[in-house]
């Protein structure tokens, strides 16, 4: 395959933003070589500035649940367009889509809509620690909540892959009121509780974990985290980011039964346009101004082109009633296809896989936690990545992201990469 054009464009992004990318993890810079600069997206393919086709696993990092260009979320934004596309006054369409998301997630009255995943995770800090009145939080290393500065300790993808998990920057005083556990630990978060009780203002985890690779919770530990919330009065927060809306209906919440006190969402609920949220109970939100002290704004925040996108998507995530099976079933068996190929070709590894998210390790034994998931083999990684490239598969470049399914993949385009598997396999 050539890369020539988007090589060509990547020399001149390099010179006007810096690394020539608007996000770390786009930039190639862990397995090396040119970016791909898209073009145009359709379904479950993505088209690059040279024309070549790859069947995508990225998908925007999440959001392309049904395939790029989904028609009624491009209908309905194009329709939305005409009227306007910023007023800074409420809209009806905010209402229409908070109705929506409050009657498909369990245990949530009120949801804010912002514009990002970052902001979401970083308004929810400041109202649990504005409810709770205390200023420590636990999060997980390798789980990764936005780029603000309380989260920047250990977090997951692209500061591992950049090996900066502590950023310049930040200072010493946020980094203080961040304490780090381990992922499928809940000894470990007790420790922490007990040497800083009544401190702790909420727990924050991706309740199924995406950004270092793709790590369920062991069984009984979101239950247990539940628990020891309750017992010490802390809130737990479940970042459903990635989840959300994805995993099932109701995001994890739903999947597992376990309730959380403020979920964030972001990627699936924008639709492929800039937006996040969060949520939780009337007593929390009603903290939030205007109603409630805790301060939190935004100019294009509900904006009517992203609103219109997330409804057309969240619409048709709840109207489905097959949807959730139906990506099961498409990554299970593309589980079962690199297996496979894998084994026949005795390459180590371990899949990761829940509901349509799925992660390939090159190491042995199992990966439940960050420390077992930097034990990954890079350099065959790295070769993984490009021969996947080359065969026209577009997998995340880095060795600690999840592969997101859509139901646009057909059982030929899962075939066409399990036989890429096989080929790349004899080379690994
Ligand atoms: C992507 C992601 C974020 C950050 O969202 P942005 O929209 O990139 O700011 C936060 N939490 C999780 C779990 C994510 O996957």
């Amino acid at each position: 395959m050539l890369y020539q054009r988007s090589s060509a464009l990547f020399t001149e992004a390099k010179k006007v933003i810096p690394g020539g990318v608007n996000s770390p993890v786009r930039a190639f810079n862990a397995v090396g070589g040119t970016p791909l600069f898209a073009k145009s997206a359709k379904g479950a393919y993505v088209y690059d500035e040279d024309g070549n086709r790859f069947i995508d696993y990225i998908n925007s990092w999440g959001p392309m649940l049904l395939g790029h260009a989904f028609p009624p979320v491009v209908d309905a934004v194009i329709e939305k367009t005409k009227q306007g596309t910023s007023f800074g006054m409420p809209t009806a369409i905010e209402t229409e889509i908070a109705e929506l998301a409050v009657s498909m997630v369990p245990n949530i009255d009120k949801i804010r809509f912002v514009n990002s995943g970052t902001e979401a995770c970083m308004s929810a800090i400041r109202l649990a620690r504005g409810f709770t009145n205390k200023d420590k939080i636990i999060k997980f290393a390798g789980c990764y909540h936005g780029h603000s500065d309380s989260f920047l300790i250990a977090a997951g993808s692209g500061a591992i892959t950049f090996g900066t998990p502590n950023s310049p920057g930040v200072t010493e005083g946020t980094a203080k009121d961040t304490l780090l556990a381990r992922y499928n630990d809940i000894e470990n978060v007790k420790a922490l509780i007990e040497a800083n009780k009544g401190k702790i203002a909420a727990i924050i985890i991706e309740p199924v974990a995406g950004n270092m690779g793709c790590i369920p919770p062991v069984d009984g530990f979101l239950e247990n985290l539940r628990l020891v919330c309750n017992a010490n009065d802390i809130l737990l927060i479940f970042d459903e980011v990635m989840t959300g809306f994805r995993l099932a209906k109701g995001g994890v919440q739903e999947l597992k039964g376990v309730n959380a006190d403020i979920v964030c969402f972001g990627k699936v609920v924008g639709g492929g346009l800039p937006v996040g949220a969060f949520a939780a109970r009337n007593e929390i939100m009603d903290y939030l101004a205007p109603q409630g002290p805790v301060y939190q704004a935004g100019t294009l925040s509900g904006n009517p082109l992203a609103m219109a996108a997330g409804l057309a998507m969240l619409k048709e995530v709840n109207a489905d009633k097959g949807l959730m099976n139906r990506l099961e079933e498409k990554t299970k068996y593309l589980h079962n296809g690199i297996t496979d190929a894998l084994n026949k070709n005795n390459v180590v590894h371990t899949i990761n896989r829940i509901g349509s998210m799925i992660s390939v390790h090159f190491s042995e034994g199992a990966v439940v936690d960050f420390d077992s998931a930097a034990k990954g083999n890079n350099e065959t990684f790295k070769k993984f990545f490009h021969g996947m490239l080359n065969h026209g598969i577009y997998i995340a470049p880095s060795a600690f992201e999840t592969w997101f399914i859509t139901d646009a993949l057909t059982y030929e385009d899962l075939n066409e990469t399990i036989a890429a598997v096989e080929v790349i396999a004899q080379t690994l």
